[in-house]
C-alpha cells in the first residue's frame, strides 16, 4: 500500500496518455503551448505504460483513470485501453467526448463503464469561445450516446465567473430525467493559463445560485470524494461541487498522477516530479522511487497556494500547464 507521511493511503492513479488535444480550452492550454508539445521519444510507449501501471497495481492501486491532453487522440489508445483493462483495476476515462463514438464499442468490450466528460457550456457559441473549436454538436451527441448505452457519466464544467456561471441551473436541469452527475469545478491556476482570482466562481457562489432555483439535499460523500454531492428533490441525477480553490479536500486525497512523459506527481499542484520513465529505461527498480514520491506528498495543494486566493498569482506557482499534467 502506498502511504504518505500524513497516513493517507493512495490507491488511485491517473495516467496521462498525451499532452496533445483536439480542443484548445482557454483555461487549460497555455496560449503559447502549440510549440511545446512533447516529442514522441520522450513519451511513455505502450509497453512502458503497461509496465509502470503493473508496478502501481502491485503497490495497491485499484483504480486507473486515463486522461491527458485528450487521451483519445493518442495513436495507440486502443492498445493501451485493451492492455490496462486486463489488470485487476477499475479502469476509467476523462475525455472531451469529441471522439467517443469511434471508441464506444471498445469501451463496452473491455468493461470500461465510467466516463467523465468535460462540457463547459450548453450554448454552441460559448462552447466555441472556450474551446476554440467547432465540435459542440459532436460532443452533445456523444454524451447522449454514452447515456443511451448505459455508461456512468459525469459531466465536468469549469465555472468561470461571467462567462458560463449563469448556465449552472441549466446544467442541473439536465439531471432531472437522466442518470447524469454534473460537477462544477472551481477554476484553478496552472502555468500559463492566465488565472485570476476574480474569474473564480466559488463553491459558495455556486450554492447560492442553485438555492435561487432549486430545492435540493446534500448527499453523503464517499471517503475519498473530491466533490461535495447534492441532488435536487425528485431528480434522477446528481450534482457536485469541486472546491479546490476555496475549500480544498486534501485531507482524504488518494490520488497519484503520471504524466505522459513518465513523471510522477504526488499532487496536481506538486512542484516536484519523480522521473519514473528514465529510471525504468535505465533498468532501475522504480518501486522505491514511487514510494519516496508518495511519502514526500505535502499536506495540501502541493505546499503551494497557502494564503488567501485573492493574493495568488500564477507567476508564483511552480507547476506545469494542466494539459501537460493530465487533469
Ligand atoms: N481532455 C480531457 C477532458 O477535457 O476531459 C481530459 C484532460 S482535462 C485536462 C481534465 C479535466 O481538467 C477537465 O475536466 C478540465 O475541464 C479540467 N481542467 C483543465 N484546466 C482546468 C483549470 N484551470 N481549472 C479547473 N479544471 C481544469
Ligand atoms: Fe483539451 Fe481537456 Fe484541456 Fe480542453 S480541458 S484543452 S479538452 S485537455
Amino acid at each position: 500500500m502506498l502511504v504518505d507521511s500524513y497516513n493517507r493511503k493512495h490507491d488511485y492513479l491517473r495516467i496521462s496518455l498525451t499532452d496533445k488535444c483536439n480542443l484548445r480550452c482557454l483555461y487549460c492550454m497555455p496560449l503559447d503551448l502549440p510549440e511545446s508539445f512533447l516529442a514522441n521519444r520522450s513519451m511513455m510507449s505502450v509497453d512502458e505504460i503497461e509496465s509502470i501501471a503493473k508496478v502501481f497495481v502491485d503497490l495497491g492501486v485499484s483504480k486507473i483513470r486515463l486522461t491527458g491532453g485528450e487521451p483519445l487522440v493518442r495513436k495507440e489508445v486502443r492498445e493501451i485501453i485493451s492492455r490496462l483493462s486486463k489488470l485487476p483495476v477499475q479502469l476509467a476515462l476523462t475525455t472531451n467526448a469529441v471522439l467517443v463514438d469511434d471508441f464506444i464499442d471498445l469501451f463496452v468490450e473491455v468493461g470500461l463503464r465510467s466516463v467523465n466528460v468535460s462540457l463547459d457550456s450548453l450554448d454552441s457559441a460559448t462552447f466555441k469561445i472556450l474551446s476554440q473549436r467547432e465540435h459542440f454538436n459532436k460532443v452533445i451527441a456523444n454524451i447522449q450516446l454514452l447515456l443511451d448505452r448505459g455508461f456512468h457519466v459525469k459531466l465536468n464544467m469549469v465555472v468561470l465567473k461571467d462567462v458560463n456561471h449563469p448556465e449552472i441551473p441549466a446544467f442541473i436541469e439536465m439531471t432531472k430525467n437522466a442518470h447524469l452527475h454534473v460537477r462544477f469545478i472551481e477554476f484553478m491556476p496552472f502555468t500559463g493559463n492566465g488565472w485570476d482570482h476574480q474569474q473564480v466562481f466559488s463553491s459558495e457562489e455556486i450554492l447560492s445560485l442553485v438555492k435561487d432555483h432549486f430545492d435540493f439535499e446534500k448527499l453523503n460523500d464517499r471517503p475519498n470524494d473530491t466533490a461535495r454531492n447534492f441532488r435536487v428533490n425528485d431528480y434522477v441525477g446528481t450534482f457536485a461541487i469541486i472546491s479546490t480553490m476555496t475549500d480544498p479536500f486534501c485531507d482524504t486525497c488518494n490520488r497519484l498522477r503520471l504524466t505522459s512523459d513518465g513523471k510522477m506527481k504526488n499532487c496536481l499542484f506538486s512542484k516536484g516530479e519523480a522521473d519514473i520513465l528514465s529510471a525504468l529505461r535505465s533498468g532501475e527498480d522504480i518501486v522505491p522511487i514511487i514510494q519516496q514520491c508518495v511519502w514526500q506528498k505535502k499536506a495540501a495543494r502541493g505546499g503551494q497556494m497557502t494564503g488567501d486566493i485573492s493574493t495568488l498569482s500564477t507567476d508564483e506557482i511552480e507547476n506545469r500547464s494542466m494539459i501537460s499534467i493530465g487533469g
